[in-house]
């Protein structure tokens, strides 16, 4: 695979020196002229912090890409028009939304991209992105990848990005699948517009249909990330079954 200069595949178990705080003076450098891709999970944490529906976060600051490149529909985190297209989270004391920053603001400088392979087993690779800018790599503390996705809080992330990969990359898809526009809007709305879906999910028809447990309901109604695993259950109903 072949990368730009700037990035190198990296081995997992290698250590790497990095370090990052509010002394290093290309402090908040990296939060500006971004592509911040969002997952499903990315908004879930950014809606907790800012304690923000899911709905009015997107419309305030995702730029939503339904008919790209890609098969699904994407959103990214829209930059702030002051000239140097910053990131609308960042203030002079760093990242406002710390706790619930995305997990490519976690993970950076590492990049790391999981497949699914023909059986269904997942294959990951680390990448190191070394930008001109950034003074991090001068800093002694030193991690492998496993130690630095703990200390970002980057497990459970991973976790829920993996799970939508079942989805993303499933065989269908992988065939050739197109989308129609109903079937992004269902995408949409059961991983990102989490307060429409759980009106949807309330209602007797979604229960019946889908035959949920008295228990699964008010588990699903009562926590954001059990309702983004129905909507990953449903989607892959929805959007697959009736082909298999
Ligand atoms: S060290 Fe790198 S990651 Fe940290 S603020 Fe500077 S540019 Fe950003
Ligand atoms: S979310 Fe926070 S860490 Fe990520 S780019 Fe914005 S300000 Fe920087």
């Amino acid at each position: 695979m072949d990368f730009p200069d700037n990035v190198k595949r990296l081995c997992g178990l290698k250590r790497f020196s990095f370090g990052c705080h509010p002394n290093v003076t290309c402090y908040t450098e990296c939060c500006r002229e971004l592509d911040l891709s969002l997952t499903p999970y990315d908004v879930l944490r950014l809606c907790r912090e800012l304690q923000m529906i899911p709905t009015a976060f997107i419309e305030r600051y995702a730029v939503m890409e339904l008919d790209g490149n890609g098969i699904f529909p994407a959103l990214y985190l829209g930059m702030v028009n002051d000239g140097r297209a910053s990131c609308p989270f960042i203030s002079e004391n760093g990242c406002r939304v710390y706790n619930g920053r995305p997990g490519a603001c976690r993970a950076y400088p590492v990049g790391r991209g999981a497949t699914l392979d023909a059986n269904g087993k997942k294959q990951e690779l680390y990448v190191m992105v070394r930008e001109e800018h950034c003074r991090g790599f001068v800093e002694s503390q030193n991690h492998t990848v496993a130690e630095w996705f703990e200390n970002q809080g980057l497990i459970e992330y991973n976790k829920i990005n993996d799970e939508v990969l079942t989805l993303l990359q499933h065989e269908q898809v992988r065939a050739g699948m197109h989308l129609s526009r109903e079937q992004k809007d269902n995408f949409l709305l059961a991983l990102y517009r989490l307060d429409e879906f759980h009106e949807l999910v309330s209602s007797p028809g979604f229960q019946d249909t889908f035959m949920l447990s008295e228990e699964e309901i008010h588990s699903v109604l009562s926590d954001d990330l059990s309702l983004l695993r129905l909507g990953i259950r449903w989607l892959q109903d929805t959007l697959f079954k009736e082909k298999k």
